[in-house]
């Protein structure tokens, strides 16, 4: 049985005091209700350290938004998996579509990435998605299944999450049966590239535009394991509720 996890990716987002404001609103929803779900946030690497102290013994996880792909070195203003892992990170996030778009990051990086995260201790949470163009080519299916192989390390601990891009922050979620059906897609092709005995407990969450009102629909398909937020995250009543639905 696979727990569904709710991560929250506040991206580039978050003086210091508006984000211990907001990791504080969930620590206080966490205390007094309770949710069927493993929950993460991914503040900037700004915040992991404040939000270490804020978080610790709440059950909310914490998670780095990249790492580098090497333990250590000349590489200004990146940060190691193990920097991650050293101040309590659990997760990080590897492949969003934002830095394979603005680092011209590739799946060979990515995948290296992932195993860096695997290698300090935490899971990688891998992003894959189709661009507008690939889905209206009706290439979305082979895209998202080449990242899948260039990006998934060969063993360890890893969840995928499917973001197709033209729903990011867009507020055009895909709709349920587009979601459905990729989902299923990528648990098979898990399962070429893993095994099905990895493919039937590996996490595949949802990601893009993700809402109160669109939550329940999409948490309720049988492969959508949880979800990545990104903009209702920022909102701590609009996270909860996204967790209410699980
Ligand atoms: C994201 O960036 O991972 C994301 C899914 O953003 P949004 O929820 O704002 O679409």
């Amino acid at each position: 049985m696979r727990r569904k996890l709710i991560a929250g990716n506040w991206k580039m987002n978050g003086l210091l005091a508006e984000g211990t404001a907001l990791a504080e609103a969930l620590v206080n929803l966490q205390a007094s209700n309770s949710v069927n779900c493993d929950l993460l946030i991914a503040p900037p690497a700004t915040l992991i350290s404040p939000l270490a102290t804020l978080l610790s013994g709440s059950g909310i996880a914490l998670g780095g938004q990249d790492c580098h792909c090497e333990p250590k070195g000349a590489h200004t203003g990146d940060i190691s998996a193990a920097m991650l892992a050293d101040l309590g990170c659990r997760f990080v996030i590897v492949g969003h579509s934002e830095r394979r778009n603005d680092h011209a990051e590739s799946n060979t990086v990515i995948r290296q990435k992932a195993r860096a995260a695997q290698a300090a201790g935490m899971t990688p949470v891998i992003c894959v998605g189709e661009s507008l163009e690939e889905r209206e080519a009706g290439q979305a299916e082979a895209c998202v299944a080449d990242q899948i192989r260039g990006s998934l390390p060969d063993d360890g601990e890893a969840v995928l999450a499917y973001e197709p891009v033209w729903a990011i922050g867009t507020g055009r979620s895909a709709t349920p049966e587009d979601v459905a059906r990729m989902h299923e897609a990528i648990r098979k092709v898990t399962g070429e590239v893993r095994g099905a005995d990895y493919a039937a407990r590996c996490r595949i969450l949802y990601g893009g535009s993700v809402k109160p009102a669109n939550a329940g629909e999409l948490l309720q398909l049988l492969d959508v394991d949880g979800a990545l937020v990104g903009g209702a995250s920022l909102v701590a009543e609009d996270f909860w509720a996204i967790a209410q639905a699980c």
